[in-house]
């Protein structure tokens, strides 16, 4: 586990288990609020020993940035907080949380203890919670999945971003032109350093680079597959466009990301391909 201190009392902790993923808290001096829990019960309770240690107060709100099992997994390690989440979220864990659940379970042991727990409190557009010396902003960022939200500390203009802002984004259970729509969203709210739902922070003057190559890699990723698609090319072709041809590198996240680039190509290839059909129809 990795913590990094964002600013003052707000700190992020991020999974060396798994793609990294990234957690925060914001010590309040009316109590604390946590952004997103980790993937596996230990690292949750090595996140709450710390608030344990350094909270003025009790924890009061848990924020879930979307319903994925790797931010949604602890909420249940905080029976005194309230869980806040989009409306879609909580729709999201009631019908499908249980049954993925167990399937994780299943492959993963580590997991036998966790249980699914509900938002308590959902919103549809924008929130604000003021607790404290800390006001927080909450306004959805879809396109990752339907469900994404985005936290921005007022104040300090830290945005937790969730998965809305990524190494490489990540459509594959969500959308492409919803992704890119909410990364122009991200870059007009103008944040100080945004904290990544995996992999490091993103400090202001990477921020503008790092927004322009993932709007660009979603265009790329687009034209070439759709390309595809128009040729007839079967889905092997997609092996062949690597992740540097479409302006990411391969690295981050410990090279995970080009297995992400692959799921993107593929989804898009079967979405393409389904949109291509009555237009075959049609010439008839
Ligand atoms: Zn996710």
């Amino acid at each position: 586990m990795r913590r990094d201190r964002v600013a003052e009392d707000i700190y992020t902790f991020s999974s060396d288990i798994y793609a990294q993923v990234t957690a925060g808290i914001i010590l309040t001096s009316e109590g604390t609020i946590v952004i997103d829990t980790l993937p596996f019960p230990h690292e949750t309770r090595e996140m709450l020993s710390f608030i344990k240690q350094h909270s003025k107060g009790p924890i009061r709100y848990v924020i879930n940035t979307h319903s994925h099992s790797d931010h949604t997994n602890g909420n249940y390690l905080f029976p005194e907080a309230e869980i806040i989440a989009h409306r879609l979220c909580r729709e999201t864990l009631l019908q499908w949380g249980e049954q993925s659940l167990a399937e994780a379970k299943r492959d993963n042991p580590a997991l036998a203890e966790v249980e699914i727990r509900l938002p308590d409190i959902v919103f549809e557009h924008d929130m604000f919670i003021h607790l404290g010396n800390r006001s927080l902003y909450l306004t959805p960022l879809p396109g990752h999945t339907q469900d994404s939200i985005g936290v921005m500390v007022e104040g300090d203009r830290i945005l937790f971003a969730g998965d809305a802002v990524l190494p490489v984004p990540y459509i594959v259970w969500g959308d492409l032109d919803a992704t890119a729509q909410s990364l122009r969203t991200v870059r007009a709210l103008k944040p100080e350093s945004v904290v990544q739902g995996h992999g490091v922070l993103l400090l202001k003057g990477e921020l503008a680079d790092e927004i322009e190559s993932s709007l660009r890699y979603l265009q790329i990723i687009h034209d070439k597959v759709q390309k595809l698609v128009q040729e007839g090319a079967p889905e092997s072709a997609l092996a062949k466009i690597d992740i540097e041809s479409c302006g990411k590198s391969r690295v981050p996240l410990d090279g995970l990301v080009q297995y992400l680039h692959q799921e993107n190509l593929l989804a898009l290839y079967s979405q393409l391909k389904q949109k291509e059909k009555p237009a075959k129809k049609a010439k008839r």
